[in-house]
């Protein structure tokens, strides 16, 4: 079967991972992975604009947390790769919630218990990393496993109802332009995923809407402080003019701290190009009446290294057909407070690669499940959706309730605080970095 994965990012990866894992016959498949934009470590924010901060994640930098969930599927995926990814970040034990007059409003552990009884059944925690650190495990362990990521971007999708085959064209960095075949396309592409609109076409109604919040957020080279090394922690702390959260992203020994703070935004801004210093100077006025003393050490040494307009998806009526599929934000984009947007890309991958070693097997178990190779894929694509569509469902609800706690509040609002922070669950992440 030949296989092409449509963007690098950690639902394309981490699918490619799950199906050279998994595939039953792997030498006879085919998986090539494509990805728009190449890592960007040291792009200075001034050479970006708002399109291209919204089209990929990939752009951003930035930090996120992966979830005792997600952290489970990258250790059923590869325990020696579960390990890489939480010895380079920051083991958070805790997440420490704060109100900007500086009342403490509550402290939850975000261990998952551990699951009794099963080998590799080990307690997960939330571990913080930059999204660089992940995605540079991810592309490690796919290139040891053969795989190669090339930097072109996907422009055309066609179906050949007749034959059933998918017509991918690609324009590489030098501007050639080639078409693929393949009998299965993954959607790994993001918010703004291509591969989405050539399931829905432009309809407004399947395409992201802006939430109104933006988010800046960098890192910093300090000793880390007290409130987030003992014990391990994330501080969020809830304004009535945003949100404010730091912690590390790399282990306790490193000095690396990172921090995001959210603002309401209630129209993307309109320039064409983003000038940090008027984005520095809106973050200290933004915080400078907040009691925290890191927040304000941070904010006074803060360099602004990315910005992030926040996009969420509607819910699909489905997540693909006749050889497409969608998996992580591209199927999905969920508000970032609800901390899960990479482990949901990891359960989708896992959960696609699975269905496809089942149907794809001809051991005893798919002896019941008839026709071809194609119309297999196409149950695989409509299972996954079935599977994990309500869960998808489930987390974005949660975050709904959630994001309308983080826009600005009033001070009667952020005193009742303390009752909604002890009703977030393990959910709280909102990092930009
Ligand atoms: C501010 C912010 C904070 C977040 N915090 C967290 C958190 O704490 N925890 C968490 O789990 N998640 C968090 N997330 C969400 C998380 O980053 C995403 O859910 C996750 O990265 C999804 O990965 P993805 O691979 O689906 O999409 P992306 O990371 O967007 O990757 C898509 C890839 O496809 C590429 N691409 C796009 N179009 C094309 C094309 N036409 N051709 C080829 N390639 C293409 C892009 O360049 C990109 O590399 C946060 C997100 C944001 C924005």
């Amino acid at each position: 079967m030949k296989i092409i994965i449509c963007g690098g990012g950690i639902a394309g990866l981490a699918t490619f991972l799950h199906l050279r894992k998994h595939l039953p016959n792997p030498s006879t498949h085919s998986i090539k992975i494509y990805e728009s934009h190449r890592p960007r470590s040291t792009a200075p924010l001034s050479s970006l604009d708002l399109s291209t901060l919204s089209e990929s994640t990939a752009t951003v930098g930035g930090g996120l947390g992966i979830s005792p969930n997600g952290m489970r599927v990258l250790r059923e995926l590869d325990p020696a790769l579960h390990d890489v990814v939480a010895a380079q970040g920051f083991r958070a034990e805790n997440f420490v919630f704060k109100g900007a007059n500086g009342w403490a409003l509550g402290v939850q552990r975000t261990g998952d218990g551990g699951v009794r009884g099963v080998e590799g059944g080990e307690e997960e925690v939330c571990i913080a990393s930059s999204r660089q650190g992940v995605w540079e495990c991810l592309m490690r362990a796919v290139e040891e496993g053969g795989g190669v990521v090339r930097y072109a971007k996907v422009v055309g999708i066609e179906r050949d109802d007749g034959s059933g085959v998918v017509r991918v064209r690609v324009v590489d960095e030098e501007g050639r332009v080639e078409t693929e075949e393949a009998d299965l396309l993954v959607g790994a592409d993001g918010v703004k995923s291509v591969v989405r609109t050539a399931l829905f076409g432009e309809d407004e109604k399947f395409k992201p809407t802006y939430t109104g919040l933006s988010g800046v957020g960098g890192f910093l080279s300090t000793p880390l402080p007290p409130a987030i090394t003992h014990p391990p922690s994330m501080v969020f702390t809830f304004g009535r003019n945003g949100f404010f959260g730091y912690s590390s992203s790399r282990p306790l020994s490193s000095e690396s701290l990172m921090w995001w703070s959210t603002f309401e935004t209630s129209s993307l801004p309109n320039t064409k190009f983003i000038d940090p210093a008027a984005i520095k100077a809106a973050l200290v006025e933004r915080h400078k009446h907040w009691a925290d003393p890191v927040v304000q050490d941070i904010v006074s040494k803060a360099k602004v290294e990315s910005i992030y307009p926040t996009w969420v998806l509607p819910e699909l009526p489905h997540w693909g057909e006749r050889g497409v599929v969608l998996v992580g934000d591209a199927a999905h984009a969920m508000d970032p407070t609800t901390g899960q947007g990479a482990s949901q890309a990891l359960e989708d991958a896992q959960t696609l690669a699975l269905l496809l070693k089942e149907l794809l097997s001809t051991g005893e178990t798919s002896r019941c499940i008839t026709g071809s190779e194609k119309q297999r894929v196409d149950v695989a694509i409509k299972l996954l959706y079935d599977i994990r569509s309500p869960r998808a469902h489930e987390i974005v609800e949660r975050g709904k309730k959630i994001a309308g706690r983080k826009a600005n509040v009033g001070v009667v609002e952020e005193y009742f605080m303390e009752d909604n922070a002890r009703g977030c669950e393990s959910a709280v992440v909102y990092l930009v970095g």
